[in-house]
């Protein structure tokens, strides 16, 4: 299984079932059994590639069973990147037949642009049509394969338009230009938030940058990363990077941590091709766009604009281990006037949405959301702030169950709902 991961087959050798990692992981303090532990993973991975366990849906639902949210990996004193070995092992499982649903969805469908967008469409109608209503009112929900019935609670009412439909292709800099900056637009913030993506190209113009998107959706192949198809992950990479060249930009920015970690994680999954070198030039020039412009500097702000706000944070896993970027999150917070930076408990703990788990891991997800909810009531903050649309839409709807009223909002809106006479 990993014959052609040299690197990785020889990392796996280091691990000293120390268990440090058990005492970080989620799955783990809600599961409490050794199988569904990073080690236990990590055990599993090691008897698969040497073909000493037979192929299970035991097996498969094992490896189902984990966040990918990095923080084992973090953790590990070997530097074990268990989270990869996951990935893949749910891979090789794929290409033996399991997953199917998932393979099919992830692997052949929703690479497809014409797909994604009929996708949209179908639920917009779903929703805005009072079928949801409908369905939820006779019970029909609860027909949905899986835990989808439940997990339907999670999503959003899915706006009109997208938000390709609303934005140039570029958008010019305003005042002296400081740069051109490629904003990658992804999935969810596209159908889901298009108010985000308005307000990342209005902060990065405002500030000075030009921004240019691409017309086409094109998915950062982080969904197949996590579902079983690397394969496709790998063309999609391929597809983001022929896009970022034409662009003529100077960085990356995307207002979704896990695009921005997927292009991060380029230079690995791309190792050994001929776009390696071209993989790791844009995983170095790629940034969370709050981060980036907390990198670049904020023009300067009168004393006498204020946004009277507490905010709590919630660190993305994208954001703290993928891009290790939360430091530049706070150094953006403290530039605007009149917030106030509350930290919860654990900020960088996974709130349990983790990309798809909240759909195929209903119970355990909202168990560790759960969590999640108690932090940022004990915070005492009006505002969670979070750069990850899939973190936007699990904590809302956490809050929205336990009744507690507390906005989350991506933390360039905060910037953006600064008007053009605050700045000197
Ligand atoms: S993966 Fe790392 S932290 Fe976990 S048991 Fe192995 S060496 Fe220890
Ligand atoms: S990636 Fe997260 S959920 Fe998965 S084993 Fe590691 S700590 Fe646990």
């Amino acid at each position: 299984m990993l014959a052609h991961e040299p690197e990785l087959l020889n990392q796996l050798k280091k691990c000293v079932r120390c268990g440090q990692c058990r005492s970080v992981c989620p799955v783990f303090a809600v599961l409490g059994k050794e199988s569904a532990a990073p080690r236990g993973k990590v055990f599993l991975t090691e008897m698969l590639h040497k073909e000493k366990l037979p192929l299970s849906e035991e097996m498969a639902g094992q490896l189902t069973a984990c966040l990918l949210c990095e923080a084992c990996s973090q953790e590990c004193p070997s530097g074990i990147p268990v989270h990869r070995y996951v990935s893949i092992a749910r891979s090789h499982l794929a290409k033996k037949g399991y997953y199917k649903f998932k393979r099919q969805l992830f692997g052949k469908l929703w690479p497809r642009t014409r797909f994604l967008s009929l996708a949209g469409e179908l639920l917009k109608a779903y929703q805005h049509l009072g079928i949801r209503s409908l369905a939820r009112g006779l019970g029909l929900t609860r027909l949905l394969p899986g835990s989808l019935g439940q997990a339907e609670a999670v999503l959003t009412t899915v706006p009109r338009q997208r938000a390709r439909q609303l934005l140039p292709t570029v958008t010019p800099a305003q005042g002296e230009k400081r740069g051109r900056v490629y904003y990658f637009l992804g999935c969810a913030t596209d159908m889901l938030f298009p108010h985000i993506a308005q307000a990342t190209v209005k902060a990065l113009s405002q500030q000075g940058f030009e921004v240019v998107i691409s017309p086409e959706l094109n998915c950062c192949g982080m969904p197949q990363l996590g579902n079983g198809a690397r394969d496709t992950a790998v063309s999609l990479a391929a597809r983001v990077l022929e896009q970022i060249e034409t662009a003529g930009a100077q960085w990356v920015v995307s207002d979704c941590a896990s695009c921005g970690a997927a292009l991060k994680e380029y230079p690995q999954l791309l190792a050994g091709t001929e776009l390696a070198a071209t993989a790791r030039t844009w995983a170095e020039r790629t940034r969370e766009v709050t981060a980036f412009l907390a990198e670049q500097g904020l023009r300067e702000i009168t004393a006498s604009s204020t946004l009277p706000l507490t905010v709590t944070i919630h660190d993305p896993c994208h954001l703290a281990r993928g891009l290790k970027q939360k430091a530049a999150l706070r150094l953006f917070l403290q530039q605007l006037p009149g917030v106030e930076v509350r930290e919860m408990a654990q900020a960088d703990r996974c709130c349990g949405g983790a990309g798809t788990f909240f759909a195929t891991n209903y119970q355990l997800s909202q168990t560790i959301l759960a969590e999640k909810v108690a932090n940022i009531r004990q915070s005492g903050a009006q505002v969670v702030v979070t750069p990850c649309p899939g973190c936007i839409l699990q904590i809302s709807h956490g809050l929205r169950q336990q009744g507690l009223p507390v906005l989350v909002k991506h933390p360039v809106e905060l910037l953006t709902s600064l008007s053009p006479r605050d700045y000197k």
